[in-house]
């Protein structure tokens, strides 16, 4: 077992924290930074999975990347992709489903794609989602390429 970010050997104590609080295996240091991160954005640990899951699928995202009015789960600049992750899926209100399409538009408006992917995709179809992910960026390329 071995830190994500850099590689350096995880013991027993270190790995259990990590993978109890941010879901993926983190040294000390990384962990109290992914830590903080969370509690300043109230980060699901899907989303940390999935970031980490992009990465080692050679995908150069970023998490909680601010996009001028609010913080996006995870971005992917060069497609100009958005992704949110859904951790209240089942008990989603009208006044969310409006604000979340208002944030869609908003976003299209500025040149980026949101997508939306439920938390419990990530916890059973993780490479499979990262799999779609990376088949939604190759189309995004294409149509930069045509404009
Ligand atoms: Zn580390």
């Amino acid at each position: 077992m071995n830190c994500l970010e850099c590689n350096k050997a995880l013991d027993y104590l270190d790995h259990k924290n990590s993978m109890d609080n941010v879901g993926v295996e983190l040294c000390g240091q990384h962990f109290v930074r992914m830590k903080k991160l969370v509690e300043q954005h109230g980060t699901p640990i899907e989303a940390i999975q999935l970031y980490y899951g992009l990465k080692d699928a050679g995908v150069n995202a970023m998490l909680e990347w601010w996009d001028g009015k609010k913080s996006v789960d995870i971005a992917i600049s060069r497609v100009k992709l958005n992704i949110e992750i859904d951790t209240k899926y089942h008990m989603l209100t009208h006044e969310q489903a409006i604000n979340d399409l208002e944030e869609a538009m908003h976003s299209f408006k500025n040149g980026f794609t949101t997508i939306r992917i439920p938390h419990v995709l990530i916890k059973h179809y993780l490479k499979e989602t990262v799999h779609n992910i990376l088949g939604i960026m190759e189309g995004l390329r294409a149509n930069i390429k045509v404009i």
